[in-house]
């Protein structure tokens, strides 16, 4: 691509120390600073994280935490970052297949990736140009990686030189392995003092610099005693994932783990689809990506990588789609509209609609995953103090922003007909996939409804709605039904973030809980722990908890 390559191929392990870990003094500043954030434009095989990390990994002081953001427009297969790297395999490994266990969906927008407790990789599939100021954090060290800038002046523009000086802590670093006239002009435009330096190989010249005064400058990492309220989705994923960042939350719920609305044995997990691409379709999609790729490995939880199939049953429907398609710039692999014979074959069943089809998608239990996000998180049954509180039980403190919504779903005996169904259903209300012999089929949406009990008629309606929009699965048999009362905000999207200094709230999940709260709690984890954020700025503001007091 840009008639350039990723690295040589006889010195590219050589090339990416000389240039950018020497380049950046990362030895020494590395030992000196219990937290170390670097910025990279131009991720391609990941060859300068694994270096960074394994470099990191030999000198930086125990309970160090390193921040990588990279920023990458063109994202290479897992097969080619393989193939890219096989020569130094062995010497890579085992961060390599750490990183490939964990490499995200090739999907427009921000992915967070968590290793060892102790680096987070904040990976942008954007333009850098688009990127850069979306990106919410400080970094230390920059290493400036695009194809050469004569062949790709896209990459080396003066927004993106100024983008990088405001995410920049004071004293920090960039090197480069270029040393072209215009690159130098505009990093010292940007405020960076630079140098020319001996380049790697043949190659003449590099630069290097550092930044004038900020005034920013990277905290030191404490370890805070945090007491989550609340053991539902929102809480337990965050007791989960605080873990994967090295802190140590506990769990208080006086009615024990999922039993609110998130203990329903069957749920999908598909994102929230809007026409635009904004910060809200960013946040689904991120979640929708992240929680395939964590949630795939993890046993006995019933996942189930069946994909779904969205029925276009209206006008209304198949213009929001087709846009949805333009404009979230997935891949065909990932969403694809689909006309009523290509649908029905994908679904193993007869249809009368056109679709559109996310092969990706899957179903799970909520229920258990609840169970496995809390296993060996300490929890409680009466309230407990903590130096940090998040507000994981429906956030009592924001008034009327939130309300509930009444949801029973109801568990149906697959039949000779049903069995034969292959992916989840969606139609206003939704079938999942057979698993273990049974359907589940939902869901009513009761906002003026805020009990639990079961109603007759609840079950008839969920069938109802699913025979009127697909016939031909024969007939039902309800063997089970529960419900529950989501929570939800007037602009139907999460609220999650900082209430207050140490009070935090994750809440308003809707029907979307399986994936918002998993990224919901990583979000948290980065307000907690100071880092470079998982989602972009846009993505952090529409999330903000009093964002509807502002109009
Ligand atoms: N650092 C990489 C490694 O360790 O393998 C090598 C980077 S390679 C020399 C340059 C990368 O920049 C390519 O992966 C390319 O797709 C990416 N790139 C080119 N133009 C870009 C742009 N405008 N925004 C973001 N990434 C871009």
């Amino acid at each position: 691509m840009f008639d350039d390559v990723y690295f040589s191929q006889s010195g590219g392990m050589d090339e990416t120390r000389h240039v950018f870990l020497n380049g950046n003094h990362l030895e020494q500043r590395m030992q000196a600073q219990s937290r170390f954030a670097i910025g990279e434009t131009g991720f391609g095989t990941g060859l300068n994280f694994l270096m960074a990390w394994e470099l990191f990994d030999r000198i930086a002081p125990k309970g160090a935490f390193l921040d990588y953001v990279s920023v990458e427009k063109y994202p290479l297969s897992q097969d080619e970052i393989r193939k890219g790297l096989s020569s130094w395999r062995e010497l890579l490994d085992p961060r390599l297949e750490k990183m490939l266990g964990q490499y995200p969906a090739r999907i427009p927008g921000f992915h967070r990736m968590v290793f060892d407790g102790r680096v987070a990789l904040t990976l942008i599939f954007d333009d850098a140009n688009d990127a850069l100021p979306e990106i919410v954090g400080r970094v230390d060290a920059w290493f400036l990686d695009g194809f050469t800038p004569a062949k790709n002046p896209d990459m080396w523009t003066q927004k993106v030189f100024d983008s990088i000086a405001a995410l920049s802590n004071d004293g920090a670093s960039f090197s480069t392995f270029t040393a072209a006239g215009f690159v130098k002009r505009g990093l010292e435009q940007a405020g960076f003092d630079v140098l020319k330096q001996k380049g790697f190989g043949k190659k003449r010249d590099m630069l290097s610099g550092v930044l004038k005064k900020t005034g920013a400058t990277a905290k030191e990492f404490q370890n805070k005693k945090i007491v989550i309220n609340g053991a539902g989705l929102a809480g337990t994923s965050c007791a989960h994932v605080l873990k994967q960042y090295g802190f140590n939350p506990v769990l208080v719920d006086p009615n024990g783990v999922a039993n609110g609305a998130s203990g329903n044995e069957i749920g999908l997990i598909n994102p929230r689809f809007s026409a635009f691409r904004d910060g809200a379709s960013d946040f689904y999609a991120a979640a929708f990506a992240q929680t395939l790729r964590n949630f795939s490995h993890i046993p006995d939880v019933d996942y189930k990588a069946c994909g779904s199939l969205h029925l276009i049953t209206n006008a209304d429907k198949e213009a929001r789609f087709s846009r949805t398609v333009q404009n979230w710039g997935w891949g065909d692999n990932q969403m694809a509209l689909l006309d009523v014979q290509s649908a029905s074959d994908v679904a193993g069943v007869s249809l009368s609609h056109s679709a559109l089809y996310l092969p990706q998608s899957a179903q799970i239990s909520p229920q258990k995953i609840c169970g496995y996000y809390a296993a060996n998180v300490l929890f409680f049954n009466t309230p407990r103090d903590g130096d940090i509180v998040i507000h994981a039980n429906g956030a009592p403190l924001m008034g009327d922003y939130i309300h509930t919504v009444r949801g029973q779903v109801s568990i149906v005996e697959s039949n000779e007909q049903s069995t034969k169904l292959k992916t989840n259903l969606c139609y206003g209300g939704y079938i999942s996939a057979p698993q273990n012999g049974r359907h589940a089929v939902g869901s009513t949406f009761q906002k003026w409804l805020s009990h639990t009990n079961i109603l007759p008629e609840d079950d008839e309606a969920n069938l109802q709605k699913l025979t009127q929009t697909v016939d031909g699965l024969g007939n039902f048999k309800i063997i089970g039904h529960r419900a529950g009362l989501r929570i939800a905000a007037k602009d139907h999207f999460p609220v999650v973030g900082r209430m207050a200094e140490n009070e935090y709230v994750t809440t308003a999940h809707g029907s979307h809980g399986i994936l918002s709260s998993l990224l919901g709690a990583h979000i948290l984890a980065d307000y907690i722990r100071g880092g470079i954020f998982c989602v972009g700025k846009s993505t952090l503001n529409m999330l903000a908890p009093f964002r509807g007091k502002k109009a």
